[in-house]
């Protein structure tokens, strides 16, 4: 991981664009955006969402750290690792991997410059390589260099000749790039690893996780494996975050929670056991709470006590609640500031309600992230097994950014919904 500031990126972008595991390009290198266990923090810039902590396990987020000054006196940026390491030389073609020889970093380690013998390029006016076009990746997150020497030899080889990358310019397509090793025993065209017959061009995922280090390598096994593909390094598929957010709204919680909350606080820390709740509500000590399950009561009691793990804390509850009681629920010198808005006219008998809301503030943490294809419908009971983590040890904080705004409430009535549910026309 080099020390060096080599670009910039907007702090917003490192949760939205490029987080870690994300592909960067810089203009003549390419990086890799490292998990956030080497980040630098700075307990000034805490962000505190407690909801949005209590859901995803952690005690608080940081932002990604804006850069001041000038490009050289660069403070705190976001590390990175070069990926791919194999960059191409545009004079020669010569396709070569970082420490393999044949390129450098040049004197400001800015970009690579190519050292293969023959290169016209050479001398003074050494010729600046650019990023290898393509990499590899499975959809567990897993991604690679792309196999370059044995994909031209068409299988493991010893060969350690000298590579070239080029293009015969016929059609326009990958299949006029072609991959040649200088020992005469490997020229191969780069469409047979976009073909349908990828998988055995590419051969099995290996796990790698370059943004965890260099030669980091999954333990577990890839349940991928065989779905390796090739892509251009800057696909958009290359990179999906997984995001969760909170709106900042006033301590809330569940129906059942609030309703434990409303009860002597005093009287609830001395609940040790299900039996006991049961004996003190059997005697009427706690008459909002007789309506709910004993067991529901006693598992909210361990969620609000933190001694329960739980990923299913609801957060659209609190703030559905909120933006149902605009009155209570907000005020113009807090984060959230709601106005009870106006039904348009004729409109009564669907909408509920309107709500407008003058001032919101939304707090969205990066939890990890997909490659190939995104989690889908972006509900929160969507994740799905094979996110790709952001850190090697689990950390007790995951990168964030707070984002202000304003917007509309609209409440459908529930009457209306049902009706509309009803309509024989939704099955055919
Ligand atoms: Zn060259
Ligand atoms: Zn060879
Ligand atoms: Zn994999």
């Amino acid at each position: 991981m080099s020390k060096r500031a080599i670009g910039d990126v907007r702090p917003s972008q490192v949760i939205t664009t490029f987080g870690p595991g994300a592909i960067v390009d810089l203009q003549t290198l390419s990086v890799i955006v490292a998990g956030i266990d080497g980040w630098p923090t700075d307990e000034t810039d805490v962000i505190h969402e407690l909801r949005l902590e209590r859901a995803l396990r952690v005690k608080r987020f940081f932002p990604a750290r804006a850069t001041e000054g000038s490009f050289f006196s660069k403070n705190g940026t976001v590390p990175t690792f070069l990926f791919p390491r194999y960059q191409v030389c545009p004079v020669c073609q010569t396709l070569s991997a970082f420490g393999e020889g044949d390129i450098e970093y040049d004197t400001k380690w800015r970009e690579m410059i190519c050292k293969a013998p023959g290169c016209k390029g050479r001398g003074k006016h050494r010729a600046t390589t650019l990023p290898a076009p393509f990499i590899i990746a499975c959809p567990a997150g897993h991604i690679d260099d792309f196999p370059w020497r044995e994909y031209a030899h068409r299988g493991p080889t010893p060969c350690r000749k000298r590579l070239r990358l080029y293009s015969i310019a016929k059609t326009g397509s990958v299949a006029d790039i072609l991959i040649e090793c200088v020992c005469g025993n490997g020229t191969r065209s780069a469409s047979e690893a976009f073909g349908e017959k990828h998988a055995d061009a590419l051969g099995p995922c290996m796990r790698k996780r370059p943004w965890l280090g260099v030669g980091n390598q999954d333990s577990a096994a890839c349940r991928h494996s065989d779905e390796v593909r090739a892509m251009q390094r800057g696909a958009t598929n290359a990179w999906f975050p997984v995001v969760r957010s909170a709106l900042v709204v006033k301590e809330g919680a569940s129906p059942i929670g609030l309703a434990i909350i409303a009860c002597n606080p005093k009287q609830i820390e001395k609940i040790d056991s299900v039996e006991k709740l049961k004996a003190l509500i059997e005697m009427e000590m706690f008459p909002t709470l007789v309506q709910f399950p004993i067991e529901d009561i006693w598992h909210a009691i361990k969620k609000l006590r933190g001694e329960v793990e739980t990923d299913d804390i609801d957060l659209r509850w609190p703030e559905w609640t909120a933006f149902r009681d605009p009155a209570s629920a907000s005020s113009d010198k807090g984060e959230l500031f709601l106005q009870e808005g106006e039904v348009p006219k004729g409109f009564s008998k669907l909408i509920e309600r309107v709500v407008l809301a003058r001032k919101l503030l939304e707090v969205r943490a990066l939890l990890g992230f997909t490659r190939v294809d995104t989690v889908g419908g972006g509900g929160d009971d969507t994740l799905r097994p094979d996110i790709a983590p952001i850190y090697k040890n689990r950390p007790d904080w995951l990168p964030a950014v707070e984002v202000r705004g304003e917007g509309i409430f609209i409440e459908l009535r529930e009457d209306a919904v049902a009706a509309w549910e009803a309509r024989s026309a939704l099955y055919p």
